[in-house]
């Protein structure tokens, strides 16, 4: 659990222990430390045995960590904004499985790459909606519905690095999926 402080020792950034987060902008407290002792609230109103609603863990997973880019491995927001691009732009469908093998991809891909940095919004400035807001949450609906609206603000706010991730994207689909997806980019699926 201490991953996220030596992380961002490594990316000199000093973290702030009390008031809003400094990275998201919630309002707490204590800071980036109570923004990540809580950034699953609401997620139980999921029920996760239904395979339906893992999108929901996945979608809320990659939007807190690209809130919160200093205090992730630099590759590993690539792997998030990835994984947005291709659940919310490719419109793929995405499971347990997937993550592993997108990660697999990353470390071939990232060893011919080492000055590849993605650009990073301003702090605060990586969508309005926070992990606290899913604690006013009281239905699944509910909570399915602003995680929705949650990624798609996080995803927005980078618009940046879109073009960078989606050839990334392009790169994995065609290296797992070969054959599957031809007509990909001719369709508006
Ligand atoms: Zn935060």
């Amino acid at each position: 659990m201490q991953d996220f402080i030596d992380q961002a020792n490594k990316n000199g950034i000093t973290l702030l222990d009390n008031g809003m987060c400094q990275f998201c902008g919630a309002d707490y407290q204590r800071g980036i430390f109570e923004c990540m002792d809580n950034y699953n609230n609401g997620l139980e109103h999921l029920d996760f045995n239904d395979a339906e609603n893992h999108l929901f863990r996945f979608l809320s997973v990659d939007a807190h960590a690209l809130q919160h880019p200093e205090i992730h491995g630099r590759w590993s927001n690539h792997f998030h904004l990835t994984r947005l691009n291709l659940i919310l732009d490719k419109k793929q469908t995405w499971d347990y499985k997937k993550s592993p093998m997108l990660s697999a991809y990353l470390n071939a891909y990232k060893l011919n790459r080492p000055n590849e940095f993605l650009t990073i919004p301003k702090p605060l400035d990586r969508g309005k909606i926070t992990a606290k807001d899913l604690i006013k949450v009281t239905t699944a609906n509910e909570c399915v519905e602003l995680i929705k609206k949650w990624a798609d603000e996080v995803y927005y706010s980078w618009s940046s690095s879109h073009s960078l991730v989606s050839q990334i994207a392009d790169g994995f689909l065609d290296n797992n999926y070969n054959g599957k997806t031809q007509g990909r980019k001719t369709t508006n699926r």
